[in-house]
C-alpha cells in the first residue's frame, strides 16, 4: 500500500461526505482516461491501469456511476427529495467511498502481484474501514448542520440550501482532482471544515437548550416562546418573542395578543411552541394536543393578518423591482418569506406543486421584462400578488374542506 494511495483515501472523506456517486464517478473516469492521474496515486499502477482496466474502471462501472451521479445531482436540487435523501445518504456514502478506495487499491494490487507476499488482509482492509467510518462521521455531521437549515426553512425560501447544494456539487466534482494536485492542502482544508461543522452543531444545540425554561408549576422544560406549558397547561408569565427562523429569543414578545399567530406563521404550535411536522391545515400538536385552525375565528384572524401585510409587501417589492436585474432575486425572496410562506407551510406538497407550475409559466414571461427601467418595477409586485392570490385561495379552500 503506497502513502499516496492512503493520502488520497483519507482526503476522499471530504468529497464523499457531500455526495456518494459523484466523487466515485470522477475518480473512476480520471483513472481510466488520464494516466497522469493514476501516476499521482501510485507510479506502479500506470502501466497496469492503461492496458487492463480493473472492475472499478470498466465501461459498465463507469456507466452505472455516471447515471447514479446524474440522478444524485438532480435529486439534491429539489427541497422535497433532498429532505428524504438526507435520511439515507449517510449510509450510502461510506459504502461507495470504501468501494472506490478498494477499486483504486485493486488496480495497484495487480501491479504488485510479483512483489507482494501474502501479508494482505487486515492491514489492507484497515484503511478502508477508517475511510468508511470517516465518511460516516463527517457525513452525519454535515447532515446534522444541513438539517438545522431544513428545519428553519423547509421550502428553502431563503435559497441557502439550494446555494449550498450547488457548492457541494462543485466540491464533489472537483475534490477527487484537487486531492491529487494539492493533497496536503486538501487534508488541512477538510480538517478545518470538519472543525467548523462540529462547532456549528454544538452552538445550534446549545442555543436550542438555552432557549428552554422550566415550567413554574410542573418543572418540565418548555420553549421560551410557549404561551402555556405543554404538560400541565400553566400559562407562562410573558412568552418570549420568536425569531425570523422560528426560534425562541431572550426578550419578551412585544405583542402577547399577536404572539400565537406569529408562532403559527413560523409553523409552531400557538400554545406550546412545538414545531408542526406536517403540511396540512388541520393537525394536532404532538406535545400539547392543540388542534390547529379548529377555531374558525383563529383562522379568520390568521388570514386577516396575512392580508394586512399585502400593501407593505407590494410597495417594498416595487422598490426591489425598480432595480433592473439585481433587484429581482432579493425581491422574490422577500415577498415569498413575508407573504407566501405563512400560508404555504400548511398546503400539502402535491397541491403546492401543481400551483407552482401553473404560475411559473406566467412568471417566466414577466421576468423577461424586469430589466426594463421603471416599467420593470411592476414585475415583482405582480408576481407577489398573483402568488398570494393563488395560495390564499388554496388555503381557504382547504380550511373549509377539511373542517367538514
Ligand atoms: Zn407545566
Ligand atoms: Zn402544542
Amino acid at each position: 500500500m503506497q502513502i499516496a494511495t492512503l493520502i488520497f483515501g483519507a482526503g476522499s472523506i471530504g468529497p464523499f461526505a457531500s455526495r456518494a456517486f459523484v466523487p466515485a464517478f470522477i475518480t473512476a473516469m480520471m483513472m481510466r482516461f488520464t494516466p497522469q492521474y493514476v501516476s499521482f496515486i501510485s507510479d506502479d499502477m500506470v502501466a497496469v491501469a492503461a492496458d487492463a482496466p480493473g472492475w472499478f474502471t470498466s465501461d459498465i462501472c463507469l456507466l452505472i456511476l455516471g447515471l447514479l451521479s446524474a440522478l444524485e445531482i438532480a435529486a439534491t436540487k429539489s427541497p422535497d427529495i433532498r429532505a428524504v435523501f438526507q435520511e439515507v445518504d449517510k449510509y450510502i456514502k461510506p459504502i461507495v467511498a470504501v468501494i472506490t478506495y478498494m477499486g483504486i487499491a485493486s488496480i495497484q494490487d495487480i501491479g504488485f502481484v510479483q512483489e507482494a507476499t501474502q501479508q494482505a488482509g487486515f492491514a489492507d482492509s484497515l484503511p478502508a474501514l477508517m475511510i468508511g467510518l470517516g465518511v460516516f462521521w463527517l457525513g452525519t455531521l454535515r447532515s446534522g448542520v444541513l438539517g438545522f437549515f431544513i428545519d428553519a426553512d423547509e421550502d428553502d425560501d431563503v435559497g441557502v440550501q439550494g446555494l449550498f447544494s450547488w457548492a457541494e456539487d462543485v466540491w464533489a466534482l472537483s475534490g477527487p482532482i484537487l486531492l491529487i494536485l494539492f493533497p496536503i492542502v486538501m487534508l488541512v482544508l477538510i480538517g478545518i471544515v470538519a472543525g467548523i461543522l462540529v462547532l456549528a452543531r454544538k452552538r445550534a444545540e446549545a442555543k436550542e437548550e438555552r432557549s428552554k425554561i422550566a415550567c413554574t408549576n410542573c418543572g418540565e422544560m418548555i420553549y421560551g416562546s410557549a404561551v402555556q406549558c405543554f404538560a400541565c397547561k400553566t400559562p407562562t408569565a410573558v412568552p418570549r418573542s420568536i425569531s425570523f427562523m422560528g426560534r425562541s429569543l431572550d426578550d419578551p414578545t412585544p405583542d402577547p395578543q399577536a404572539h400565537p399567530y406569529k408562532l403559527v406563521e413560523k409553523k409552531h404550535c400557538p400554545v406550546c411552541a412545538t414545531r408542526f411536522e406536517t403540511r396540512v391545515i388541520h393537525q394536532t400538536c404532538g406535545a400539547c394536543g392543540h388542534e390547529l385552525f379548529k377555531d374558525p375565528e383563529f383562522a379568520n384572524v390568521y388570514l386577516a393578518r396575512s392580508d394586512a401585510r399585502l400593501p407593505i409587501v407590494l410597495v417594498v417589492s416595487a422598490l426591489f423591482s425598480l432595480t433592473p436585474v439585481v433587484g429581482l432575486i432579493p425581491g422574490v425572496i422577500y415577498y415569498r418569506m413575508t407573504l407566501i410562506s405563512p400560508l404555504r407551510k400548511y398546503i400539502p406538497r402535491s397541491r403546492a406543486f401543481l400551483l407552482r407550475w401553473g404560475v411559473r409559466i406566467l412568471f417566466f414571461f414577466l421576468i423577461m421584462f424586469q430589466w426594463v427601467p421603471v416599467a420593470g418595477g411592476l414585475v415583482v409586485p405582480i408576481m407577489a400578488l398573483v402568488n398570494y392570490t393563488v395560495y390564499r385561495s388554496a388555503f381557504k379552500a382547504m380550511l373549509s374542506l377539511e373542517a367538514e
